[in-house]
């Protein structure tokens, strides 16, 4: 289901969390925890394979929602690559991800 973690591309490029924290404890932890509140599921289409959990709010300008399950989405590897290529350079995606949602779990999202 998710991602394989030791290839250091496994995100394709994109570039959000260091390698080292991908393997902390508490970051499989915090995926972990989004992972199963989102069913396993990518939240746009609906995929149950090659999952990454995106940070709503990015990892580098949002040091202090890391960890909060509330700030991560599961998506698809092909969703999540999309997500980022329609919008980059952007450190806040709640809105963007509001738009996007037909859908399921999160409703809303409010950070
Ligand atoms: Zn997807
Ligand atoms: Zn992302």
């Amino acid at each position: 289901m998710w991602m394989k973690e030791k290839n250091p591309r496994w995100e394709g490029g994109i570039t959000e969390v260091s390698d080292k924290i991908r393997h902390s404890d508490e970051y499989i932890k915090w995926r972990n925890a989004c992972g199963t509140r989102d069913k396993i599921t990518c939240q746009f289409c609906g995929k149950h394979k090659q999952l990454v959990v995106h940070h709503i709010k990015t990892f580098k300008k949002y040091p202090e929602l890391r960890f909060s399950v509330k700030n991560g989405i599961t998506l698809c590897r092909a969703c999540h690559m999309k997500l980022h290529a329609e919008h980059r350079g952007v450190h806040d995606f709640t809105n963007i991800l509001n738009d996007y949602m037909p859908n399921i779990l999160h409703k809303k999202i409010k950070i």
